[in-house]
């Protein structure tokens, strides 16, 4: 019987199980591929992930439509701008997502009720290991990933997390919430967290097969939006970029340079997302090859 379903769907028939992305734009994730991957890979053949475009004004009620288990849905990752209305919506939600004060993971139970979870901030916990114990944080942002950014390297036991944001009352008041320290300029620390979204155009000065020739001017202006330098880049031991896109950040660019350990943000979308396929499936996520798929999408 699995055997004819798993054939089924991989002929394209109609899976059982559905899970998906709801964003507004969602064209861009990785998700679908890394999950489709991971579902095939542990042998839930007849479940499915898909993108689910819903623009905030439809959020809710479409929600509540896929959580009716005639839907077929199990869950959904919750992605830009409905991270807040996710944890709104739900029914219940977890420690991280009502400390965090938002969820990007949503579980759907047969009655039609709606768990709601966090784990942006858990994935990065584990995605920084042991890499930010005892040591100093600085956050760029103060969006929600930098939200989600300060508990995790709070959680992971940073002697002091510091926020510097282009807007400073955002980053006051993400600092507040949080007792953390807003700072009025970048500060050197051991680790480096950006959360802003500076880095995500493609960089000019690359050579058309992509070989790097020299830095670009625009990569140094990346560096300056975030009110750094090249050569400040050097304070940082370790730099996380939430940000994934083709080919590396300007950032990571400039932190490998001055030779930092680095995580990039396809790391991170692999661990939020492990932790995420684990709630739904009961299954340990295979995160090696999930980074494979989310890799292997052209640019
Ligand atoms: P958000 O809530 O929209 O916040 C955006 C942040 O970027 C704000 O702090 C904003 O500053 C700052 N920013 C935007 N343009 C800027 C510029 N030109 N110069 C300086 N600062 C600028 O977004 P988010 O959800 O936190 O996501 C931020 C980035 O992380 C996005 O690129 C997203 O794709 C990425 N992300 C990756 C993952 C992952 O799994 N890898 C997960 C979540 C997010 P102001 O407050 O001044 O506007």
């Amino acid at each position: 019987m699995q055997e004819e379903v798993t054939r089924s769907v991989a002929e394209g028939g109609t899976p059982t199980h559905r899970l998906g992305v709801l964003g507004w734009p969602v064209a861009h994730s990785r998700s679908p591929a890394m999950h489709n991957a991971a579902l095939a890979a542990v042998g839930l053949a007849d479940w499915r992930y898909q993108r689910l475009p819903v623009p905030p004004r439809l959020f809710e009620e479409t929600t509540l439509a896929l959580a009716l288990a005639l839907a077929g849905f199990l869950g959904a990752n919750v992605t830009i701008p409905h991270k807040a209305a996710a944890l709104a919506v739900a029914d219940e939600a977890g420690e991280a997502a009502r400390e965090i004060g938002a969820a990007n993971t949503l579980t759907f139970a047969e009655e039609g009720s709606i768990s709601a979870e966090n784990t942006d901030g858990p994935g990065l916990v584990e995605a920084l290991g042991d890499g930010a114990r005892g040591r100093s944080a600085l956050v760029l942002g103060a969006g929600g990933s930098a939200r989600a950014a300060v508990w995790a390297l709070q959680r992971a036991g940073a002697s002091e997390v510091s926020v510097w944001n282009r807007t400073p009352e955002r980053a006051e008041e993400l600092a507040r919430a949080f007792a953390a320290r807003r700072v009025p300029a970048p500060e050197p620390a051991d680790v480096l967290v950006n959360c802003t979204s500076v880095g995500l155009a493609e960089p000019a000065g690359r050579a058309p097969s992509g070989a790097r020739l020299e830095r670009s001017a625009t990569e140094d202006c990346a560096l300056n939006q975030l009110g750094m330098t090249f050569d400040q880049l050097g304070e940082y031991g370790y730099v996380v970029d939430l940000v994934y896109r083709p080919g590396s950040t300007p950032l990571l660019a400039a932190a490998a340079a001055h030779g930092a350990r680095t995580v990039d943000g396809l790391e991170i979308l692999v661990a939020q997302g492990a932790l995420s396929f684990e709630l739904w499936t009961g299954r340990p996520a295979p995160r090696e090859l999930m980074l494979a798929a989310a890799r292997a999408l052209p640019s």
